[in-house]
């Protein structure tokens, strides 16, 4: 094939499979609508095995739920994870959160089959919202980049402006699973309530750590008359065990 030809390929290749024409992993030229290489999606740990049936986090066996869900039950309906937060999906977060936006679609891909699976009666996603000056630093909020890339898919509505996050909250990366909803109390408002009454929520955010955010977001859910509220993440951290 000569050159031309071959740059007409990549670019209908292109517009047929949006883009996308190397490994959202490494790079490597890719000649399949695949977002990964073989050898990238292999390695991707996909949350494939036994979950809590709560709050979907890997567990080691096949018990119902596990014992962080056991000891403080959230108040989310359920929650589920496209991946485990571990190996290349750490180093693609961090990548998304800094600039890389058009991961947003990608991590769509993999996260909007759990829609109709886990959430069949989901009215419509919200996503975790930043502090304004947070999301300036940014220059986006990668939740709301997500919740669009899955309405996209799904055919499930996006709403913007349902949740406005008060006040910023420090880090909390060092706190321990009670501090953190401490620390978080109070900290997200409802601002269109009437959209939240007896709907099915879909919240949507990167990754699910100790739940504390979802949980948060989910009570301030419930309490403008939600009757579902469901979190989807990209990925999340492993239970401790069953
Ligand atoms: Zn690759
Ligand atoms: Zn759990």
């Amino acid at each position: 094939m000569n050159k031309l030809v071959s740059g007409s390929a990549a670019r209908l290749r292109s517009f047929l499979f949006g883009g996308g024409l190397t490994c959202a992993s490494c790079g490597a030229d890719l000649f399949s609508e695949e977002r990964f290489c073989e050898r990238c999606l292999e390695k991707l740990p996909f949350n494939a095995g036994y979950i809590c049936e709560k709050c979907g986090r890997s567990i080691g066996e096949d018990y119902p739920v596990c014992l962080e869900c056991k000891a403080d039950m959230p108040s989310y309906t359920v929650a589920r994870s496209a991946f485990r937060y571990e190996g290349d999906i750490v180093r693609l977060v961090k990548k998304f959160k800094t600039g890389s936006k058009y991961l947003a679609d990608v991590f769509a891909e993999y996260m909007a089959p759990l829609v109709p699976a886990a959430f069949p009666d989901a009215d419509f996603f919200a996503f975790v919202p930043m502090t304004e000056r947070a999301e300036k630093r940014r220059g986006y909020n990668q939740s709301r980049l997500l919740a669009q890339a899955l309405s996209a898919r799904s055919g499930v509505a996006a709403e913007e402006g349902v949740l406005v996050k008060t006040r910023e909250t420090s880090s909390q990366k060092e706190l321990s699973r009670k501090e953190r909803a401490v620390n978080l109390k109070g900290s997200f408002r409802v601002h269109e309530r009437s959209l939240c009454r007896g709907k099915s929520i879909v919240l949507v955010d990167d990754v699910l750590t100790t739940g504390a955010t979802a949980n948060a977001v989910a009570s301030a859910l419930f309490g403008a008359g939600a009757r579902k509220v469901y979190v989807l993440t990209l990925a999340s951290v492993c239970s401790r065990g069953g």
